[in-house]
């Protein structure tokens, strides 16, 4: 079939690639429509790895997808040919120690899509566990199916930090992650959320949805800034989105005393942090790696109109334009936050 295959770093193709997919009984084949193109896609593009994970081999990129149904294992009951449907694109072992735990996310033999060795799904069809495949309601559209992946990464967190109603949240990085966990976080309860960017455009947009505050962080202070409307309390919650060592350094300073970090970007070098300035609020830090069960949380927030994510999708491209698009995440302009592709009916 025709993939879109990064073969090297720096090298990416449209290309036909082999691949033998058989459908398991608890499987079914999807139709693949819809892609959103991720900061870690980019990433293998540009730097043929993240951390330990190197390609050594032609890999098919995209993991933030939906689609449609086009046949099911003989096991399969809960869906049917033609369902529309958005998939979790990591896979646990069923059996793993992490799995029993409830805590599938972090089992080390998970097969996730576009991470080295495994292929994404930038190409026509896919084969997948039901398990992991997610019927949409009819008033979601494949552009927002293909929203759930990074939108489930912010629910975590907001599920992780214990938000409640009422909090006040601060956000650092305006990027798709940042915004979708500033809209979870809204979801969840928070009454304002703070977000931090050093991009205008992307703040500009954040400020549009919801009662959250921009923060640009090279004119501004964002502790000030969080003091002013909490009467100098703080931040009840951090979430750091950037991945900016500088920002993951700098979580302590607007938190309030006795309030919780989650560390949700993922920073390229080690950060040094000033334990004392943790200890003296009593931080509470936590981190999370992807997501477990939120698909139908997201789903549900989504179709309930709780959260809007089509403000967030701001250029198109056809399958067939899949090596542009990349070039052009790689050279987003400020204005853009998340890039799709489209595969044809
Ligand atoms: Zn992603």
């Amino acid at each position: 079939m025709e993939a879109l295959v990064l073969e090297r770093k720096d090298e990416l193709k449209l290309r036909d690639i082999a691949l033998v997919e058989n459908l398991g009984p608890q499987d079914v084949r999807i139709a693949i429509r819809t892609v959103g193109v991720c900061g870690s896609d980019v990433h293998y593009y540009t730097h043929g790895g993240i951390g330990p994970f190197i390609v050594r081999n032609p890999m098919i990129l995209g993991h933030e997808a939906s689609g449609t149904v086009i046949e099911t294992g003989a096991e399969v009951e809960h869906l049917c040919v033609g369902d529309r449907v958005c998939m979790e694109p990591g896979v646990p072992e069923p059996d793993s120690r992490e799995t029993r735990l409830g805590m599938y996310n972090l089992d080390p033999k998970v097969r996730f899509w576009a991470t080295p060795p495994d292929h994404g799904v930038l190409r026509p069809s896919v084969v997948h566990p039901a398990a992991f495949t997610f019927k949409m309601p009819d008033n979601v559209t494949f552009a927002e199916g293909a929203m759930i992946e990074p939108l489930a990464v912010g629910m975590h967190a907001v599920t992780k930090a214990g938000v409640k109603p009422g909090d006040v949240a601060a956000v650092s990085g305006a990027g798709p992650i940042g915004m979708l966990t500033a809209l979870a976080a809204l979801a969840g309860g928070c009454s304002h959320v703070f977000i931090t960017d050093v991009i205008q455009q992307k703040l500009d947009l954040a400020a549009g949805l919801g009662p959250i505050t921009p923060v640009n962080v090279r004119e501004q202070d964002l502790s000030e800034t969080v003091g002013e409307l909490t009467g100098g309390a703080g931040a009840d919650i951090v979430f750091e989105a950037s991945g900016n060592p500088l920002a993951a350094a700098a979580v302590f300073e607007p938190l309030a005393p006795g309030g919780t970090v989650v560390y949700i970007g993922c920073p390229v070098e080690p950060v040094a942090l000033e334990i004392v300035a943790a200890q003296a609020k009593e931080a509470r830090i936590l981190t999370i790696f992807r997501y477990a069960h939120i698909f139908p949380r997201a789903l549900g927030l989504i179709s309930s109109k709780a959260i809007d994510v089509k403000p967030l999708i701001t250029d198109d491209f056809s399958f067939a334009d899949s090596v542009a698009a990349f070039d052009y995440a790689v050279h987003m302009p400020p204005a853009s936050v998340k890039v799709q592709i489209n595969l044809p009916v």
